[in-house]
């Protein structure tokens, strides 16, 4: 099992799902099925089972993740959980595999902090609604949200708010 944060490795974008599992050979290659809309993320699963994986992005077909290409590359939210096979739990954030959301080193990127600090309020606030305001990827929004409570100027609700946050004043 391959536990380690590492980058994924986009392997192109193609229209239909069956050219897609013939281009992921390795472990975190990814094929975007696109027609005229995003319509679903397969991967080879991360964790080197071998397995491929769909990950539906057009919520008319279902349950769908959010779907983010931007300049520090593919983002999936929420995470992918798998309930059958080999079970692996991963977020795929900025081109990147990490295993859970806690598993990564805060980036501290004070523009972003300065962004959603100024989004809480003395009442606690999803990272997600933060992401959602700020139009941001929402694992950047929770890292910024961390990062600032590392700094003592947000507070983390406890359970079963944990991922909520407010300002840390009084
Ligand atoms: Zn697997």
């Amino acid at each position: 099992m391959l536990r380690k944060s590492y980058a994924v490795q986009f392997k192109g974008t193609v229209e239909r799902q069956s050219e897609a599992i013939s281009l992921v050979e390795r472990p975190g290659d990814v094929v975007l099925v696109e027609r005229g809309v995003p319509r679903a993320f397969v991967m080879k699963c991360p964790d080197g089972c071998g397995d491929v994986l769909t990950v539906n992005l057009d919520s008319r077909a279902g349950p769908a993740w959010r779907f983010y290409q931007r300049e520090d590359g593919l983002t999936l939210f929420p995470s992918v959980w798998r309930d059958t096979g080999c079970g692996a739990h991963f977020i795929v954030w900025d081109d990147t595999i990490h295993w859970t959301n806690d598993s990564w080193a805060l980036r501290r990127d004070p523009s972003l902090e300065a962004a959603v600090e100024a989004c809480l309020t003395d009442e606690l606030v999803s990272f997600v609604d933060i992401a959602a305001a700020l139009d941001e990827v929402p694992w950047s929004v929770l890292d910024a949200c961390r990062s600032l409570v590392d700094g003592g100027r947000a507070i983390e609700g406890a359970e079963p708010n944990r991922a909520s946050f407010r300002l840390a004043r009084a």
